[in-house]
C-alpha cells in the first residue's frame, strides 16, 4: 500500500505494480465534505472513509489475484460488498465506519446534485452505493441500527430484501475467498 499526493487519478489498485495507492487529496476532499456538513473536527470521518477505501481497493487486488472474470460494474459492486464485509466483522467500530462511508456517498451526491456524474463510470451511482452499505448494515446488525428502516436513506421495499441480499453477498465472498484461505 502506498499513500501519496497525486493530481488527477484517485485512490486505486494498480495491477502492474500490485500496489494499492491511497490519494491524500481524497482525504482532504472528504474532510471538507464532512466539515461543510457541520462535523467538526472531521478526523474520525476521514479515517472511516479511508478505511473503507482501503478495503475496497484490497478487493480489487484480490480479484486480480483470484483472476475472477467480472464486468467493471460487477467488480466495483463486489469491492464495495467486500469493504462492508470486512468492516462489519470488526463490530461496532467497523459498523460506525461503514455508516460514515455511506454518509460520504450521500453527501457527495448532495454536493453534486446538479452535476452528479457518479454512475457514468464503472461505479454505481453514489446514492446506490450508500443504500447498499446501509442495507448490509441494517440486516447484519439491526439491533444497533433500527433507525435505518424508518428513513428514506434505505427505501422500505429494499429493507425487506436486505437479509436475503446480505446472506447471498457473504456466501459468495466466502466461497470466492476459499482458494486464498489457509487450511488450519
Ligand atoms: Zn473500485
Amino acid at each position: 500500500m502506498v499513500s501519496r499526493s497525486c493530481n488527477g487519478e484517485g485512490s486505486a489498485y494498480d495491477p502492474q505494480t500490485r500496489h494499492i495507492e491511497l490519494r491524500y487529496d481524497d482525504s482532504a476532499e472528504d474532510h471538507d465534505l464532512f466539515q461543510n456538513a457541520g462535523r467538526h473536527p472531521a478526523g474520525n470521518e476521514v479515517a472511516a472513509v479511508a478505511t473503507e477505501t482501503l478495503y475496497h481497493e484490497s478487493r480489487h487486488a484480490l480479484i486480480d489475484l483470484l483472476d475472477l472474470s467480472l464486468t467493471n460494474r460487477q467488480e466495483e459492486d463486489a469491492a464495495d460488498q467486500f469493504a462492508a464485509l470486512m468492516l462489519l466483522r470488526t463490530g461496532p467500530t467497523g459498523e460506525q465506519q461503514l455508516r460514515t462511508a455511506a454518509e460520504a456517498y450521500e453527501l457527495s451526491a448532495a454536493a453534486n446534485s446538479n452535476s452528479d456524474t457518479s454512475g457514468r463510470d464503472e461505479h454505481s451511482p453514489n446514492l446506490a452505493r450508500a443504500a447498499n452499505h446501509l442495507c448490509y448494515l441494517h440486516c447484519s446488525v439491526p439491533t444497533r441500527n433500527p433507525d435505518l428502516a424508518t428513513t428514506s436513506r434505505l427505501p422500505s421495499q429494499r429493507a425487506t430484501r436486505c437479509a436475503q441480499e446480505w446472506t447471498q453477498v457473504r456466501t459468495v465472498w466466502i466461497a470466492r475467498l476459499q482458494p486464498l484461505l489457509r487450511k488450519q
